[in-house]
């Protein structure tokens, strides 16, 4: 509907209930959005976020604030959702914002940088470390405000054909990996490759790559990914947590009105807290389904992990000496990431170390979790 007929189409409704009606219908425009996803709909806790903040929006302003969500490749690639949303190509957008690290390596931090935050210190920068405020300082400078709207938890280290025993191992592997991830895993000799979601398993059956990581057992499952590759590692250390965004043009944004402004930032809190709930309270069937179906379980050896620690720390240093930006957030970033680590040590990870330890699964890395502790 264009704006003016829906204007006028308001304000007859506005004659006829005015008595009923709530103050904002009476007051408000109809505004109708399009917000382009990064995420095909198969992913219901992914491209469901964005569906959910749709709803929620729609809701709070009863009706008037409409944005209509499109998957993957619908209107847009996956991948190009921030240059859509910068040059207002849609008002709105939902990414993860680690893919356009070929822009600016420092939009990384607003997902996740290898040995970075979990979910929880993730949201305790942006909300009170001044993680908001410093990634908007960057998106700025592309037209665009952002907010947290998601996050996965902790991810798994995905798919492999082989198994990964020594560091030698990972020389030569053709992967399909995001973020900065990728750039230090090709220190120790990996072929890094951004694809899409939707996209990769067929790269992996055809043989194209020889291994994937995506999100975690809920997602991977989905996706299929055990039916091309056998051995399923642990942690994805790149992604202690994995933060999604809502990206919203600027101009746009600028023009909502303020109770809109209100609906959209509220829906994007919401799924803040919902999508890690979702992945939380549905991985472990995942899991368990995924074992009992052949899939191995692997967890990474320590020296791979120590080695691609040690390459992380070398890739943070040059890319500070590179880019400005990048220099301060990660300046910023660590102090704080330090900071939580402090804290966790003493009372999160020492309950979690007793009770996970006290009442341990038999034999987690080669059969299913077990049923009961
Ligand atoms: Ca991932």
């Amino acid at each position: 509907m264009k704006r003016r007929a829906f204007l006028k189409k308001a304000a007859v409704g506005l004659a006829a209930g005015a008595v009923a009606a709530p103050a904002i219908a009476q007051s408000q425009p109809g505004i109708k959005w399009r917000m382009a996803s990064s995420f095909p709909k198969s992913l219901d806790a992914l491209f469901g976020t964005a569906e959910q903040i749709a709803s929620r929006v729609s809701k709070l302003t009863e009706g008037k604030f409409e944005i209509r969500v499109f998957a993957a490749g619908e209107i847009l690639p996956a991948l190009q959702v921030l240059d859509a949303v910068q040059n207002g190509t849609v008002e709105c957008g939902q990414s993860a914002s680690y893919y356009y690290i070929g822009k600016n390596p420092a939009f990384a931090f607003d997902t996740a940088i290898p040995f970075g935050m979990n979910a929880r210190q993730q949201n305790a920068w942006m909300y009170y470390g001044g993680g908001i405020e410093l990634m908007r300082g960057l998106f700025k400078q592309y037209n665009i405000i952002q907010f947290p709207a998601g996050n996965t938890g902790t991810q798994m280290a995905g798919w492999y054909r082989k198994e990964i025993k020594t560091v030698a191992d990972l020389k030569g592997l053709k992967m399909r990996i995001g973020g900065l991830a990728g750039q230090v895993l090709a220190k120790l000799g990996v072929v890094p490759q951004q694809i899409a979601g939707g996209e990769i398993y067929q790269a992996l059956e055809r043989g194209t790559i020889d291994a994937t990581e995506w999100v975690g057992p809920y997602d991977d499952e989905k996706l299929g990914f055990n039916k091309v590759a056998k051995f399923y590692y642990y942690p994805g250390w790149w992604e202690g947590s994995a933060q999604l965004s809502i990206y919203v043009n600027l101009k746009q944004w600028k023009a909502l009105p303020k109770a809109y402004q209100e609906a959209l930032e509220v829906a994007c809190a919401d799924a803040n807290v919902h999508m890690l709930a979702k992945y939380d309270a549905r991985n472990t069937e995942a899991l368990r389904r995924l074992v009992s179906a052949g899939t191995q379980l692997r967890a990474f050896p320590r020296p791979v992990m120590e080695a691609c620690l040690k390459a992380a720390d070398e890739l943070y240093g040059e890319l500070s000496a590179k880019n400005p930006d990048f220099k301060k957030i990660h300046e910023a970033w660590k102090k704080f990431r330090d900071d939580q680590w402090l804290w966790f040590r003493v009372a999160e990870n020492t309950y979690d170390n007793f009770v996970y330890s006290a009442r341990r699964p038999a034999a987690p890395a080669k059969g299913a979790p077990a049923k009961k502790g």
